[in-house]
C-alpha cells in the first residue's frame, strides 16, 4: 500500500495575504485544489485592489529605511530566510507537490532546496551592488551608484512558484527594493509557507504577499501608481497586456515568458557509446518529470535522419519508463498537470494533431474525465513544423519529433517560431557548436545536456519569450536598479 507524503497545510489564519508583517484576510476566498486527486486542499484569500493598495502603501513606507540599510545586512536576512527554508524544505515541498502536481520525489523536494539556494546565493552577492568611477581628471570626482527602483510588483505562475518566488524576493530585496508578490491562484500555498518562515525577519512592509486572481489582484498591482517596477513571469499573452499597462506610466518592466524550445541532435552525439546518455538528456530537456510544464521544455525535437531509427526508440523507452501518478506518492516520477483548463488544452492540442494524421511513438490523446490530471508522456511524429502542435506552447508532456538532413534546414526550422527562450544542442563538433549557438535565437542554449537553471547564470528570453534576464547578480542589477551619476567639482566649482 502506498504511504502518501501528506502535507501540513498553512494553519488557519495564515493563508490570507501577508501585508506589512501581518496576516490579513480579504473578504473573498479562493479554493486551492490538488490536481493529482481533483480535491480541494484549502482556502486562501482572494485579494483585490484593496489588498494591493494596502501592500503597496506598506512597501512605500518601509522603503526609505530598507534601501538605507547596508547591502550586507540585507544579504544576511536573505541568507537567513534561505536557511529557514532549507530546514523546513520537506514541509514546504509537500505543500508544493499537493498544489502544483509536481512530484515530491523528482521535483518539489528539489525545488524547495533550490529556492533556499537562490536565497542564500543572493544573500552572499548582495554586496556586489557596486557603481563605477569616471577618470575625468583632477578636481572632478564623477561616480555612479546603483539605486533601487523603489517598490517592485512581482507576479509569478504556478509551475515553479517557490523557485520563481525566491528569485523575485532575492533580486528585489538584495538590491534595496521593497516587494509585493502575487503568486498564481492555482499554487499560492508554498509561497504562503515561505511568508510564514519570513515572518518577523524583514522589517514590516519590506516583503508582502497578496494572493488572488490575475485579473483582479494581478491587474491592480501592475496598474498601481506606487509600483515603480513590475517583474512578471508567465504567459506571453498576459505579458503583452502587462507591457501595455506599464508603458502608460513608463514603469520599469521585466518579462519572463513562454517558449517552444528546439532540441537538435546530430549523429556524432550518439557515437562512441553515448546513445543512452544522449537519449536520457533529450528526455530531461523535455521536462517530462515536470509534466512538460516548464518554460524551457525542449518540446520540438529535431533528429538527424541518419540516427532517427536508433535514437527515437531510446528516447521513447526513457520517457515511457517514468512512473506517472499522485505527486505525493514517494515513488512517482511524474505528477499531474495543474488544473482542468490546462488538461483540457493539452487534450485539444493532441487530439487536433491526431486528426491531422500524426503518429504516437508513445502516449495518446489524454482521456476526457480522469480521476487526476495525469497524462502520460507523449511523443508525436509524422508532424510538420508548421502545425499548431509544433508552433504553440502546449505546456504539457507532449513532444513533437521531426527528422532533418542539413544544418541549414534545422537552423531554419528551429528559428521558425515567435519564441526564443531556450535551445538544446547535441553534438561534439566544436565548430558546429559555435556555428549553431550563434545562429539559434534563444536566451539560453545548453550543449549535450538538458539541465535546469542555476543561480548565478543570466537567464531570459529573446523574441516573444521576454525581455530582461534574472537569476544572476548582473541581471538583478540591470533589472532592479538604475544608475545614478554624481559629478563633484572638488576644486573651484561655482
Ligand atoms: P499566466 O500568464 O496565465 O499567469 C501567470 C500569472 O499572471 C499568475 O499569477 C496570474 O494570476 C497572473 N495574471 C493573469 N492575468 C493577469 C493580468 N491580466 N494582469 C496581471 N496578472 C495576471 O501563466 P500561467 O499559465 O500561470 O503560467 C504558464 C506560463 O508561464 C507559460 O507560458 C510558461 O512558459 C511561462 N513561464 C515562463 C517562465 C520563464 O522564466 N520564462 C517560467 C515559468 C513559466
Amino acid at each position: 500500500m502506498t504511504t502518501y507524503l501528506e502535507p501540513k497545510l498553512p494553519e488557519a489564519g495564515l493563508a490570507g495575504s501577508y501585508i506589512n508583517g501581518a496576516w490579513h484576510w480579504p473578504e473573498g476566498r479562493l479554493t486551492v485544489e490538488n490536481p493529482s486527486r481533483r480535491s480541494a486542499i484549502c482556502e486562501v484569500g482572494r485579494g483585490t485592489a484593496k489588498e494591493v493598495d494596502l501592500a503597496v502603501q506598506a512597501a512605500r513606507t518601509a522603503l526609505p529605511a530598507w534601501r538605507a540599510l547596508a547591502a550586507s545586512e540585507r544579504g544576511n536576512l536573505l541568507s537567513e530566510l534561505g536557511r529557514r527554508l532549507e530546514e523546513n524544505a520537506e514541509d514546504v515541498a509537500r505543500v508544493l507537490a499537493a498544489e502544483s502536481g509536481n512530484a515530491i520525489k523528482t521535483q518539489s523536494r528539489g525545488e524547495a532546496l533550490g529556492a533556499a539556494g537562490v536565497l542564500k546565493y543572493y544573500g552572499g552577492v548582495a554586496v556586489e551592488q557596486k557603481g563605477e568611477t569616471l577618470p575625468l581628471g583632477p578636481g572632478i570626482l564623477s561616480y555612479s551608484t546603483r539605486e533601487p527602483h523603489g517598490v517592485v510588483g512581482s507576479i509569478i505562475p504556478w509551475n515553479s512558484p517557490l523557485q520563481l518566488g525566491a528569485v523575485k524576493i532575492s533580486m528585489a530585496l538584495a538590491t534595496g527594493n521593497c516587494l509585493v508578490l502575487k503568486p498564481a491562484e492555482d499554487a499560492p500555498l508554498a509561497i504562503l509557507k515561505l511568508a510564514e518562515l519570513a515572518d518577523g525577519l524583514f522589517p514590516p512592509g519590506v516583503f508582502n504577499v497578496v494572493t488572488g486572481v490575475g485579473e483582479e489582484a494581478g491587474a491592480a498591482l501592475v496598474a498601481h501608481p506606487g509600483v515603480d517596477k513590475v517583474s512578471f513571469t508567465g504567459s506571453s499573452e498576459v505579458g503583452k497586456l502587462i507591457g501595455k499597462v506599464t508603458a502608460d506610466r513608463i514603469a520599469n518592466l521585466t518579462l519572463e515568458l513562454g517558449g517552444k524550445s528546439p532540441t537538435i541532435v546530430f549523429p556524432d552525439a550518439i557515437a562512441e557509446g553515448r546513445l543512452d546518455t544522449c537519449a536520457q538528456q533529450v528526455a530531461n530537456a523535455m521536462r517530462f518529470m515536470r509534466q512538460g510544464q516548464s518554460c524551457t521544455a525542449g518540446s520540438r525535437l529535431f533528429v538527424h535522419k541518419d540516427i532517427w531509427d536508433e535514437l527515437m526508440p531510446k528516447v521513447a523507452e526513457k520517457s515511457a519508463a517514468l512512473n506517472v501518478g499522485d505527486a505525493l506518492d514517494p515513488d512517482v516520477d511524474m505528477g499531474a498537470v495543474v488544473n482542468a483548463e490546462r488538461y483540457g488544452e493539452i487534450r485539444a492540442f493532441v487530439a487536433e494533431a491526431e486528426e491531422q494524421g500524426a503518429t504516437f511513438l508513445i502516449g495518446e490523446t489524454p482521456t476526457e474525465d480522469p480521476q487526476g490530471f495525469c497524462p502520460n508522456p507523449t511523443i508525436i511524429t509524422g508532424v510538420d513544423n508548421s502545425w499548431r502542435i509544433s508552433r504553440e506552447e502546449v505546456f504539457g508532456p507532449v513532444m513533437v519529433a521531426i527528422p532533418f538532413e542539413t544544418e541549414e534546414e534545422v537552423i531554419e526550422m528551429a528559428n521558425d517560431t515567435h519564441y526564443g527562450l531556450a535551445a538544446f544542442l547535441f553534438t561534439h563538433d566544436v565548430s558546429r557548436i559555435t556555428r549553431l549557438t550563434r545562429a539559434i535565437d534563444a536566451g539560453w542554449i545548453q550543449v549535450n545536456q538538458g539541465g535546469g537553471q542555476i543561480p548565478g547564470m543570466s537567464y531570459g528570453g529573446t523574441k516573444q519569450s521576454g525581455m530582461g534576464s534574472e537569476y544572476s547578480i548582473e541581471g538583478a542589477l540591470e533589472a532592479y536598479t538604475y544608475r545614478k551619476c554624481v559629478t563633484i567639482n572638488i576644486e573651484g566649482g561655482v
